[in-house]
């Protein structure tokens, strides 16, 4: 045992998950089902998808794909089989969090339908958390964890070109899948990480600090712009309307470097203070959260909008840009990585993922672009670490069973019929049953 977390961790995930892997059978066939591969759009009526171990192995017609005889068949007569869902900017829980609390926001996001995270939020000792979950001892979709970040700011600052190039080496050594950029970074100092980061083959992501702005964290290969960061602020766009002309031009920056961009809509609106605070407190998803933590959200918006710098009109008029801003990018040809910043500020755990789509959906995004930024964009991103994020021979079997086609209205990804986790068949009782004991224990006096 290398940590006492470690050792608590794995306490806790043999006692809850050990019974549930004795009972998976090795292959499973959904038969009859209307496949939504996602390499194109298009759907494949009544086709059979068989699974053995964590791959799909097959996908045919009904009529002539051959099932093993000892599999499981789940009918999937009626139904929509898509690749599960990748959040592209999770926030995974820090050090020091109860292995309950843990446990629980993974169980979120699996039972949403996300089957893959990036992690951006790390914490030092995490590493251990990623091999508990990935190997499946605890439930929760597959991890890639970005290391302790990059900031400008607050005692965990990285205040010079040499700490950054230590960090860069120490993180690579260490083995976390990439650098996470936060703001406040002074330029030399992002240079020092980006060069470095050249040298020992890791990617960095993140915000676009101030100081370093959009063009020159494309010009040093940031591999993706989280929150559409440094957007606004290239087009001038705080307080006008979008210029038609820089718009075109910074689309065409961004495609031609082939940077990836994680919009994180409804979490920015609330971290701008553009979002109404009535109808989130009303959000029924707030019942798996714990009550502390919501009523610091609460406080938190309050303060933002009681600050005398704070504008309305400057939130409301940003808010409106971000939506033209996403639009001109998916329409111009950049690629779009889906994430919704969860758990924070009113982006609970998987319920973000059908708030985010209604608001690319909203922005003028069709149910195919959102959909696939959720699923062959997430896999083409991480194809270095594994095959995934399509329904096809190969790919790892990461699946959503849904009852409605999401194409047709994106609020059918909330109609779910269960969930493939790396070949582990959860049918929405299950996901159901583990929901409410959450909520439960959300309820109970602490
Ligand atoms: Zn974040």
């Amino acid at each position: 045992m290398k940590s006492p977390l470690l050792a608590f961790l794995v306490v806790l995930a043999l006692t809850l998950t050990a019974p549930l892997h004795a009972a998976t059978p090795a292959t499973t066939a959904f038969v009859n089902v209307s496949v939504l591969p996602m390499d194109t759009e298009r759907v494949l009526k009544n086709q059979t998808v068989v699974i053995t171990g964590d791959r799909i192995v097959r996908l045919g017609d009904s009529g002539t794909t051959t099932i093993p005889a000892d599999a499981r068949k789940i009918d999937g007569t009626g139904k929509f089989l898509m690749p599960g869902l990748g959040e592209m900017h999770g926030h995974n829980p820090p050090l020091g969090s109860s292995p309950e609390y843990i446990r629980q926001i993974f169980f979120l996001f699996v039972a949403n339908g996300v089957t893959t995270f990036r992690g951006m939020q790390g914490w030092p000792g995490q590493l251990e958390l990623r091999d508990l979950v990935n190997s499946g001892a605890i439930t929760g979709p597959t991890l890639y964890l970005a290391g302790p970040a990059f900031t400008g700011n607050g005692p965990a600052a990285t205040r010079s070109p040499a700490a950054a190039e230590a960090r860069v080496r120490e993180q690579k050594a260490e083995g976390w899948d990439l650098l996470k950029v936060l703001p406040g970074l002074k330029r030399d100092v992002y240079d020092a990480m980006a060069k470095t980061a050249d040298e020992v083959g890791i990617r960095f992501s993140g915000h676009v600090p101030a100081d370093v702005g959009l063009v020159h964290a494309i010009e040093r290969r940031q591999e993706t712009v989280d929150h559409l960061d440094g957007t606004i602020e290239y087009l001038g766009a705080e307080t006008a309307p979008v210029d038609a002309a820089k718009l075109a031009a910074m689309v065409k920056l961004l495609r031609d470097s082939g940077t990836l961009m994680v919009p994180t809509m409804p979490l920015w609106e609330t971290i701008i203070g553009s979002a109404d605070l009535a109808p989130m407190l009303a959000y029924p998803e707030l019942r798996y959260m714990p009550r502390a933590e919501v009523e610091r959200w609460k406080t938190g918006y309050e303060r933002r909008l009681a600050d005398p710098k704070f504008s309305a009109a400057r939130a409301r008029q940003i808010a409106a840009n971000r939506k033209i801003v996403l639009k001109a990018l998916a329409d111009g040809g950049v690629t779009i990585l889906f994430g919704t910043d969860a758990p924070q500020q009113f982006s609970v755990p998987g319920f973000s993922v059908v708030r985010e789509m209604q608001a690319n959906v909203a922005a003028g995004l069709t149910p195919y672009q959102v959909l696939q930024s959720a699923t062959k964009n997430v896999g083409d991103y991480l194809k270095a670490k594994d095959t995934f994020g399509l329904v096809a021979p190969g790919h790892r079997a990461d699946l959503l069973l849904l009852d409605a086609n999401p194409l047709q209205a994106i609020g059918h990804i909330e109609q779910r019929a269960g969930v493939m986790l790396r070949g582990r068949w959860l049918p929405e009782s299950e996901l159901q049953a583990g929901l409410a004991q959450i909520a439960a224990a959300q309820a109970a006096p602490k």
